[in-house]
């Protein structure tokens, strides 16, 4: 679910050279990360918003603090990341050159500032995110956190999944 924040550009009436900065709620919505989703604390944030305006067209640069939180990407406990978003978009009119063009801009000189903010922050995000840098994740075999296990405590003698062995039980009996 994304939420649209339009920013009508014709409204500030800029002339070539001129800027203008604003600070506005965004509301980004959750992010998707590696199949999952995670939330964005708070899910409303202060985005400030640079537009200027050099030869033909609209320059901008966006700013904003995130935090987001959900599983670990390795052990799926709650882990949180912060970072800062920094974005720049351009928009050139009367070009055909696809390239200068903005995805986040309309015909109707309408940024999408809503659209634009949770892109960008996907971005802006690791592409792991761990609960730890040294995460040690879950064991292979049994699923329990290596986090918390004792390396010396925490070993599967056989070499063999401990299912298996269950199954040879079962099978002398
Ligand atoms: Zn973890
Ligand atoms: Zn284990």
């Amino acid at each position: 679910m994304q939420s649209s924040t339009i920013i009508d550009l014709g409204r500030f009436s800029l002339s070539y050279g001129d800027g203008k900065r604003l600070d506005l709620p965004v509301s980004i919505g959750p992010v998707e990360l590696g199949g999952q989703a995670y939330r964005l604390t708070p899910a409303s944030t202060q985005v400030r918003l640079d537009i200027s305006r050099p030869a033909r067209g609209y320059a901008f640069r966006m700013r904003f603090p995130i935090t987001v939180e959900g599983p670990c990407m390795r052990c799926l406990e709650p882990a949180g990341v912060t970072t800062e978003v920094d974005a720049r978009e351009i928009d050139q009119r009367d070009t055909d050159d696809e390239e200068l063009r903005s995805p986040y801009v309309d015909e109707e000189e309408g940024l999408d500032l809503g659209r634009w903010a949770h892109d960008a922050a996907v971005l802006a995000l690791p592409t792991r995110i761990l609960c730890r840098p040294d995460c040690a994740g879950l064991c292979p075999v049994c699923g329990e956190s290596l986090n918390d296990a004792d390396p010396a405590d925490h070993e599967h003698d056989t070499g063999t999944d401990p299912r298996w062995a269950k199954l040879d039980e079962l099978k002398l009996d």
